[in-house]
């Protein structure tokens, strides 16, 4: 694969994609983004990631320089010019140029780059054992901070996270919220098998609305495994059966422990169904729009 950026309207060699050191996305982190897979070349779900690309960006007041079906065929056109049939698209948009000063009225155009690349978040043996987790001290900010269903360009909170699991060696922390309860991970959502129930929490307990963890729960439906959004505390990790991950980045990964415990047992039944069905879910959409004439992509 050739990484390449497609960046306000040009496609560049990814290393030759730059911003300006002015640009208020670098020096303050302000800014919205997206990661998306395409698979077989076409980019997965990805009407929803502009959909969650925009409700973030309003929620900024950050007003976007393009359509959402300008950003589709932007995407569609990186994808294309890197050579590769699957990787990974990083949409980002900062607030653009601007005077030192947070004020983001000093901004002028927001700045656009698709950034296509391979990325390989999970290590394979950590795939086959299972994730080693660790409850982080951090918590996950409220909705009276920096809103978790913002996907911002600041992920200070979860890099803290992932600084205190690599320091005890494990492979992902978990976020509680101010009440305790599980949030999430600190790039994906967490789910629990518990007699035969999958649960995972609800967005409003400092979840990002995952785009997998949507998928997740429409295989399971599919397939009839009855699924729950509810409270998740340490207790229900420590007594789960089945316990696992999920984000773009790292699809379906297992977990193997939680601090100094194993979690669950050490076969994966609804997790080896839900990611099989994962897989033949983005195969089945894969084929879909291969075969139909993509559309422009308009968002209500
Ligand atoms: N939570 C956070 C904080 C994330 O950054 C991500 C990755 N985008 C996820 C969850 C998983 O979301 P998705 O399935 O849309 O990639």
């Amino acid at each position: 694969m050739k990484a390449v950026c497609w960046m306000n309207g040009e496609i560049l060699p990814a290393d030759q994609a730059a911003v300006s050191v002015y640009d208020h996305g670098l020096l303050y982190g302000d800014g919205v983004f997206e990661g998306l897979r395409f698979y077989g070349g076409v980019v997965f779900r990805l009407e929803a990631h502009l959909r969650r690309l925009q409700r973030s960006a309003r929620a900024l007041a950050l007003d976007l320089p393009y359509q959402a079906g300008e950003l589709a065929r932007a995407m569609r056109e990186a994808v294309g010019a890197c050579g590769a049939a699957e990787g990974y698209i990083r949409l980002v948009i900062t607030r653009g140029p601007g005077a030192l000063g947070i004020d983001p009225r000093s901004c002028g155009r927001a700045n656009v780059f698709v950034l296509v690349d391979q990325l390989t978040v999970v290590d394979p043996a950590v795939r086959q054992q299972g994730a080693r987790l660790v409850l982080s001290s951090l918590r996950r900010l409220g909705p009276d901070g920096l809103d978790p269903r913002i996907k911002s360009l600041n992920y200070l909170n979860q890099i803290l996270a992932r600084i205190e699991a690599n320091q005890v060696g494990a492979d992902e922390a978990v976020l509680l919220n101010e009440a305790g309860y599980i949030a999430e991970g600190t790039v994906d959502n967490l789910f629990i098998v518990e007699d035969g129930v999958l649960a995972t929490p609800p967005v409003s307990d400092g979840a990002l609305d995952g785009i997998t963890r949507g998928a997740v729960l429409e295989v399971a439906a599919e397939l009839g495994v009855p699924t729950v959004e509810r409270h998740l505390a340490a207790y229900d990790l420590y007594n789960a059966d089945e316990c696992f991950l999920t984000g773009t980045g790292a699809e379906l990964i297992p977990v193997g422990s939680i601090g100094q415990r194993r979690v669950g047992i050490d076969e994966r039944p609804v997790f080896e169904r839900l990611q099989a069905g994962f897989a033949d879910l983005v195969g089945r959409e894969t084929q879909r729009e291969q075969a139909g004439v993509e559309g422009d992509v308009v968002l209500a």
